[in-house]
């Protein structure tokens, strides 16, 4: 783990964002608590995403389907069959990993080799730069991108064909050893389902076993015709939902970015057969502006079309966001043809079609998807928002803070009531006073231990935008200090604009 990361997951536990879950008992792998500001802030991006999507299109609403779906759900939308990982046992260090993940590192250390060159070449260069031809002209460079593009071809061929034998020979060739124990003692690479299953109380065996959903998607498959009926929606039109999901990961690691047990914010858009490229290309568009809006630069941004198209897609990119440990896929786009509605009319024996009046013609929808990690998101705002900084203190000298700088919208605290003394009731008493108005507007926290200076500081680790400082001249004048997080600056503001001031900051139309 870099150090920033190590700094981002310490904060996390330290501030009450994200615990491991039983931890008490040692933990449980790839299974998270959030805390009191990590289920605040947490919400605010769920409700940034429902705002979004829900609220703001007309042509798109929500639903909440159970977590336990008919096992039939499963076969028709393939999961039964193909929601696998290719699994490899170290022999030595008894170690299990992703067969294709163990090839991924690989190809990202050669990147990181490639843009390492480029990185001096820039600096040798300086304006005179031109990146594009440097790396289409430098030996070296160009050998790293040619390695890369072979071997990410070789894995995506042989994942969709299912050529296990191939992955281990790649593993041997490349000459990948163990990222713990350095052996290159390997099992055969197997696949591995990844499903919980679980078993339903009055039915014993087979027949009785069920799956714990390892996607939100299909419970809004099956309910298609429920809702475009009850809310006579006409296409293109989209369900969206957020819930929990379950997989039985093989290796469950980087904190929050792989779990066992995660949750999901998907939206299905349905459309007519024929227009789903249009629509791929506005909800790859839309989501990206999404994610900036928020505040994450250009840069920790980009799009990564897949290599290995699912059974189910005839387009799909990723959004990846630059994490501490890399570029990394944190939202999916998927154009799913008819693939899921066809599968589950055909299992299920129900018509799952439309009757598009324009053209007079009953068909199976196509559908385009967005579907994002809520955790990963989590984690991506964290890392976001994550600073570490020289400030001058109260007397004026340079001090070390850690901040997080997240968007006032998706803050765990918007505002904290900070009396300048505890022992002054007349102090305390006119701070409660404050605290009980403008808790009604916005999630507020009254603070009156430690030095000001100390609580200053625990509100900018958890990302508070303002606080308010209750001191003797409130008593004569009632005005109060407001700080802000990030400039420092401090103003003298009557009691009776606060809630305006920090409503605007917080305000979730400031995303919009
Ligand atoms: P990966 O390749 O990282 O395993 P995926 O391609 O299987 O992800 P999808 O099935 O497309 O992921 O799921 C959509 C989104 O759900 C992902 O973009 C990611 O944000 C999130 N997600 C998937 N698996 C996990 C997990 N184990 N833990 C946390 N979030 C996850």
């Amino acid at each position: 783990m870099s150090d920033l990361f190590k700094n981002i997951v310490s904060h996390s536990k330290e501030y009450g964002f994200i615990f491991q879950s039983s931890e008490i008992y040692d933990g449980l792998g790839g299974v998270y608590d959030y805390g009191p500001y990590g289920v605040e802030l947490k919400n605010n991006i769920k409700d940034y995403w429902w705002k979004a999507m829900v609220h703001n299109h007309e042509n798109i609403v929500g639903i909440d389907a159970a977590i336990l779906m008919h096992p039939d759900t499963w076969k028709a939308s393939g999961h039964v069959d193909a929601f696998n990982d290719p699994l490899i046992d170290n022999k030595d260090s008894k170690k299990r990993y992703r067969a294709d993940v163990l090839i991924e590192d690989y190809i990202a250390k050669i990147e990181a080799k490639a843009e390492k060159e480029i990185a001096k070449a820039r600096k040798r260069f300086g304006d005179d730069f031109d990146e594009e031809q440097y790396r289409t002209t430098n030996p070296r460079v160009m050998r790293y991108l040619k390695q890369m593009e072979d071997i990410s071809k070789r894995l995506a061929h042989n994942l969709k064909q299912n050529d296990l034998e191939d992955i281990k020979l790649l593993i041997e060739e490349l000459e990948i050893a163990d990222p713990v124990s350095g052996s290159r003692n390997w099992t055969e690479v197997r696949q591995f389902n990844l499903m919980f299953s679980t078993q339903l109380g009055n039915i014993a065996g087979e027949e009785g076993k069920l799956y714990l959903r390892p996607e939100t998607a299909q419970g809004i498959f099956v309910n298609f015709l429920n809702v475009q009926k009850t809310t006579r929606q006409k296409l293109p039109f989209g369900i969206a939902q957020i819930g929990k999901a379950f997989r039985n990961e093989i290796i469950a690691r980087q904190f929050i970015f792989r779990m066992r047990e995660f949750e999901q914010m998907e939206m299905q858009f349905f459309v007519r057969p024929g227009t789903e490229m249009e629509w791929y290309n506005y909800w790859k568009e839309m989501r990206m502006k999404w994610h900036r809006a928020i505040g994450s630069s250009a840069d920790s941004l980009r799009f990564h079309d897949h290599d290995n198209l699912a059974h189910y897609a005839n387009a799909a990119v990723d959004i990846q966001f630059q994490f501490p440990f890399g570029f990394k896929e944190l939202e999916g786009i998927h154009s799913r043809t008819d693939f899921d509605l066809g599968a589950h009319q055909e299992l299920s024996g129900k018509k799952l079609q439309y009757f598009d009046p324009e053209i007079n013609e009953n068909y199976v929808p196509y559908v385009v998807e967005t579907s994002i990690g809520l955790d990963r998101m989590f984690l991506a705002v964290l890392s976001n928002a994550y600073t570490e900084e020289m400030v001058p203190d109260a007397e004026g000298n340079e001090a070390e803070r850690t901040v997080l700088k997240l968007h006032p919208a998706i803050a765990p605290v918007k505002c904290a009531i900070l009396p300048l003394l505890r022992n002054k009731p007349e102090l305390t008493e006119k701070a409660r006073t404050i605290f009980d108005d403008v808790k009604f507007a916005f999630n507020c926290q009254y603070d009156e231990k430690d030095a000001i200076g100390r609580r200053y500081r625990r509100q900018d680790a958890i990302g508070t935008p303002y606080c308010i400082t209750i001191d003797f001249d409130t008593l004569k004048d009632d005005t109060v200090t407001i700080r802000d997080r990030d400039t420092l600056a401090q103003e003298r503001i009557p009691i009776s604009r606060i809630r305006e001031i920090v409503e605007q900051k917080v305000d979730f139309r400031q995303l919009f």
